[in-house]
């Protein structure tokens, strides 16, 4: 299976920053083009910026997906400030980020919530990419593996399967902290995860799992070693299209 290489802007950047960062990773691919055959691509814009990235990608036919960073748990109506996946669709997206440790705490968002947003976002044929993870706490009081499946049980819709779903494994004391998990504690929790998804669904074959975390262009090869690691979701490094590419060709 290829490597899905997934950056998530968060709400980072001015619209011209956002294309000239797509034009050139966009550039990058096209100078090392066999680095297609390792990784499948994904970009996640702010929000505003969807449509202009998406334009450069179709204009210069650059090999990258487009996503969001979140949508709405319902269908399009009176939600101000809301995006919908029906609108993520009609922008051009394939993806979604859902449950992001950010929304998760920033903005109290339940697990019970990201289920429906994902319902949502498999009706209209978008990918979610369901974050879970645990807080520092959580996993220095021996809790983290308890926490990590209660978020799965509840979050990922039990008809999820690979085309309509991906998982990452964001431990939220290695995100933009540069503090990545080694590969042994990755590796158990990748491992974990399998076997959840596996109890849980009726159809969880080759469905990917991430992990994200402070991932570099210098920590990616011994992340990308171990078993059921499909992948990363890299913020503050996808922001360079040097390292999003570094974290590629350590693949
Ligand atoms: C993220 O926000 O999903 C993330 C993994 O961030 P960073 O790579 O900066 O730790």
């Amino acid at each position: 299976m290829k490597k899905l290489i997934a950056g998530n802007w968060k709400m980072n950047g001015l619209e011209a920053g956002a294309v000239s960062l797509i034009g050139e990773i966009g550039s990058k691919i096209g100078a090392e083009p066999e680095i297609l055959e390792r990784c499948d691509f994904l970009v996640c814009p702010p929000a505003l910026h969807i449509h202009v990235v998406k334009h450069k990608i179709d204009h210069d036919h650059i090999p990258v997906a487009i996503g969001g960073q979140d949508c709405a748990s319902t269908e399009n109506g009176a939600f101000t400030g809301n995006v919908s996946a029906e609108m993520l669709k009609d922008a051009g997206c394939a993806y979604v980020i859902l449950g992001h440790s950010e929304r998760r705490s920033l903005h109290n968002e339940s697990s019970a919530y990201i289920n429906e947003k994902a319902a949502r976002a498999h009706m209209q044929g978008l990918t979610a990419v369901i974050c879970v993870g645990e807080q520092e706490d959580e996993r220095e009081s021996g809790n983290a593996y308890d926490v990590v499946a209660k978020q799965l049980w509840e979050s990922v819709p039990k008809v999820s399967n690979a085309a309509t779903t991906v998982i990452a494994y964001e431990p939220v004391w290695a995100i933009g902290t540069g503090k990545s998990a080694t590969p042994d504690d990755v590796k158990a929790m990748h491992a974990f995860i399998r076997e959840k998804l596996q109890e849980n669904l009726a159809e969880s074959a080759n469905m990917r799992i991430l992990y994200g975390g402070s991932v570099k262009p210098d920590n990616a090869a011994d992340l990308f070693k171990v078993d059921n690691v499909d992948g990363a979701l890299i913020g503050g490094a996808s922001l360079k299209a040097d390292q999003f590419l570094g974290i590629a060709q350590a693949v």
